[in-house]
Parts: structure tokens; C-alpha cells; sequence
């Protein structure tokens, strides 16, 4: 195996599936049987979830809520979907712990590094919710802060596209994917992949970023296998 410790970040919208809003739980189980697939194979997997399929403060405020608050709904958008994710790997048989930035311990265990790590090495999937805890940030940078905590080997960022493109591919069908980018190379093209906050605290940690096609069955197995699938940032 290629790595022993990974951050997975998955988007919010990511398990909304086909829908406009919420939680498709059919996602959601495919989800986590890939999940389990590479937990099986002995790779220590922490993920954070993010809230985008729920809230999001920037929206909030742009109706005129106060961002603050806005980005409060945010972040408790995130553990509705870390407690979601947690039941489908819980269905699965895979052991999980969610662990929350803003203390709700009825409901998650509060973030606490040294613990995570224990789960981790017990082979427990740690779920991070509640992003950073603090408003003004996303959860891609809060995937980049736990991963550099948690000494992860690298983070997988799964979307809905296969990779890294020199435009969106969406858009312009003269769009052509990078297997390898460098740091660099993403900001003087000026391509999109994460925030520029997440994406400077990776780029200083030289933490690697894999972009790659969530939504393709086994294309995480095949990531920690070794195969070059969807886009290397280094
Ligand atoms: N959020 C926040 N601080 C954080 C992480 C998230 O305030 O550290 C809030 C913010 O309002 C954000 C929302 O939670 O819009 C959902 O997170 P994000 O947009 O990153 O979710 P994703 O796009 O990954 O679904």
C-alpha cells in the first residue's frame, strides 16, 4: 500500500447524489463500502465532512443572516453529515468515531488530537465534524488543518470530477487533465482546488492533495494501491 495514514475530505454535495438537498443514502452506502474496503486492506482513514448539501454562510449572509451565524449552521450542517456517514460505516461493520470542532458531546466526541490518533491505530475511522470551529473558514481548510495534526500521508480530496483540468471541464470540451501538478504550477494557472487558505497551509506543510473521482466505485482502493488516478498536487 502506497500509504498508511490518509485524510479523505468529502464535500457536502458529494452525498447529496443526483438530489438538490440533503443526504441520499444510497451514496451514502456506497460511500462507506468503499471506505471499508480500504480499512480492510489496514489503511488508517480519517475523514472530514463538509456541509454544503445543508448550509453554507456565505448564502446565508447573502439573504442577509449575519455570516457568523450563518457559518454556525455551517459547521452543525457538517456533524448532521459526519453522524450520517458514521451510521452507513457503523451498517458496514466498520468502526468509527466522529469527533466535533464545537463541543456537542451528547452527540460526537470532542476534537482531541491525541485521541484521534489512538482510534486511528486501532483502526477506527475518525470522522471530523464541525470544520475548524471557527466562522470564516471551510472545510477544506479544515481537512488540510487535521490532516497536517494527525500526520496523515497525504489528502484525498473526492468530487465529482476526475482530476485536476487546465479549465472546467464542464465547460470547455478543449479541457485536458493533469496526472501531476505541482503547488506552484496551481497557482500560477490559476486553477481551481481548493480555497487559497486550505491550499497555502497544505503547500507550506508539503502536504500532497489527490484529486479524484469519489463517485467511481473502488477508485480509492486503487489511489492507496499505488494507481495513478485523478490529479497529484505535490
Ligand atoms: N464552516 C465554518 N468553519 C469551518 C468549516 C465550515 O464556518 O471551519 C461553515 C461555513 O459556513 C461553510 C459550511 O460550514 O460554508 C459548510 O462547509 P463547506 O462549505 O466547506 O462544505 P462543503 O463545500 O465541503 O460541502
Amino acid at each position: 500500500m502506497t500509504y498508511k495514514r490518509i485524510l479523505l475530505k468529502l464535500s457536502g454535495e458529494a452525498l447529496m447524489g443526483n438530489r438538490q438537498y440533503g443526504i441520499d443514502p444510497l451514496r451514502l452506502s456506497e460511500y462507506a463500502r468503499d471506505i471499508k474496503d480500504i480499512v480492510n486492506k489496514g489503511i488508517e482513514v480519517a475523514i472530514v465532512i463538509g456541509g454544503g448539501n445543508i448550509f453554507r454562510g456565505v448564502a446565508g449572509a447573502s439573504n442577509g443572516m449575519d455570516r457568523v451565524q450563518g457559518d454556525h449552521m455551517g459547521m452543525l450542517a457538517t456533524v448532521i453529515n459526519g453522524l450520517a456517514l458514521q451510521s452507513a460505516l457503523e451498517n458496514e461493520e466498520v468502526p468509527t468515531r466522529l469527533q466535533s470542532a464545537i463541543k456537542i458531546n451528547e452527540v460526537a466526541e470532542p476534537f482531541i488530537r491525541r485521541k484521534a490518533m489512538r482510534h486511528l491505530e486501532k483502526g477506527r475511522v475518525v470522522i471530523f465534524g464541525g470544520g475548524t470551529g471557527n466562522p470564516y473558514f471551510t472545510t477544506d481548510s479544515a481537512a488540510v488543518l487535521r490532516a497536517i495534526e494527525i500526520e496523515a500521508d497525504v489528502i484525498m480530496k473526492g468530487t465529482r470530477v476526475d482530476g485536476i483540468y487546465s479549465a472546467d471541464p464542464e465547460k470547455d470540451a478543449t479541457a485536458s487533465k493533469f496526472d501531476n501538478i505541482s503547488f506552484s504550477d496551481v497557482l500560477s494557472k490559476g486553477l481551481k482546488v481548493m480555497d487559497t487558505t486550505a491550499f497555502t497551509l497544505s503547500q507550506e506543510n508539503e502536504l500532497p492533495i489527490i484529486v479524484f473521482d469519489m463517485n467511481k466505485k473502488g477508485n480509492l482502493m486503487k489511489i492507496v494501491s499505488g494507481e495513478q488516478i485523478g490529479t497529484t498536487v505535490s
